[in-house]
């Protein structure tokens, strides 16, 4: 066995990188450099509508003045999109995708009575059950379950964890009708392909893993074990997101702050900083993840600079 640590940090380049997404960039980097192991980027682009060539360019460069540097190239989804294309020929070869032709209004009524924290798909088989005959608008893809169970490991879990899969209910689109890929399919794609031992994000991605977990295993590769982190939250309670002001480094940096001050910040959060000192990446590396405080549901920042 042995396999070697293969980490990754995925940001979707749709703003600058801020103080929630440097949380899970520096823990994913700190366990990928505590393993001996590689650490890599990969730009979640597959939304072109919301991605956008400058956030691309400016959170490469972040990392870089952060101190975070990728041992590959950096993957994008969008330079991965043939990819896409043969795993879905290949799947509908196989029998394992069905066209769906329900419209928005239809999947809002059956998503209406969700299971919270279960999983992320709510669906009722309908095109499954009767094959869309003649369609004037394009199909979206569906992957064709079955019921079953699927078992990853979750980091600081001593049981290894089981999720039930149902048939017809998480049969989710794996492509839309426009033709945009699923993004629990290219991010599965993408951890098999990369060949991903360990995926570490925030919490919130947690319900998703049973279903990225299936295509992984659909595409024959080994499923990385997760390691899901507390979100970073503001005084009320809300995640931290772009539309924050004061809490991206390039805000940090215009107020005259370093990056080791900012790292310094990310350890007095991760509760291994108390004085809140300024520390370099190479400090933080030298602290073993199990002593940081990450078996929280979240952790609340202070008010931004
Ligand atoms: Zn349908």
């Amino acid at each position: 066995m042995g396999t070697k640590y293969r980490g990754r940090f995925a940001p979707s380049p749709t703003g600058f990188l801020h103080l929630g997404n440097i949380w899970v960039a520096l823990i994913s980097y700190c366990a990928a450099r505590q393993a001996g192991g590689t650490w890599l980027l990969r730009m979640e682009d597959i939304d072109t509508q919301r991605c956008r060539e400058e956030w691309i360019a400016a959170i490469t460069e972040d990392l870089c003045e952060l101190g975070l540097h990728p041992d590959e190239v950096t993957a994008r989804q969008q330079e991965r999109t043939d990819r896409y294309r043969e795993i879905m020929t290949d799947w509908r070869t196989a029998g394992v995708l069905y066209p769906c032709s329900c419209n928005r209004a239809r999947l809002q009524q059956i998503a209406s009575a969700p299971h919270p924290g279960e999983t992320v798909s709510s669906y009722d088989g309908h095109c499954r059950l009767h094959p869309p005959s003649v369609c004037t608008r394009p199909l979206s893809w569906r992957y064709a379950g079955e019921d079953g169970i699927v078992r990853y490991v979750e980091h600081g879990e001593t049981e290894e964890q089981v999720r039930a899969l149902q048939r017809y209910r998480d049969d989710i689109v794996v492509q839309r009708g426009d033709g945009m890929y699923n993004y629990q399919f290219a991010v599965a794609v993408d951890d098999a392909d990369m060949g991903i031992t360990e995926v570490v994000r925030g919490n919130d991605l947690a319900a998703s893993t049973p279903l990225q977990v299936r295509f992984i295993r659909a595409l024959g590769a080994a499923v990385p074990s997760y390691f899901h982190v507390p979100l970073l939250i503001d005084r009320k309670g809300q995640r931290l997101s772009k539309r924050q002001r004061g809490i991206t480094w390039r805000e940090y940096r215009a107020a005259g702050k370093s990056a080791e001050q900012l790292v310094g910040d990310v350890l007095f959060y991760a509760g291994v900083n108390p004085q809140r000192a300024p520390r370099t990446v190479a400090d933080a590396v030298a602290i073993p993840l199990c002593e940081w405080q990450l078996n929280r549901p979240s952790v609340q920042v202070e008010d931004a600079i």
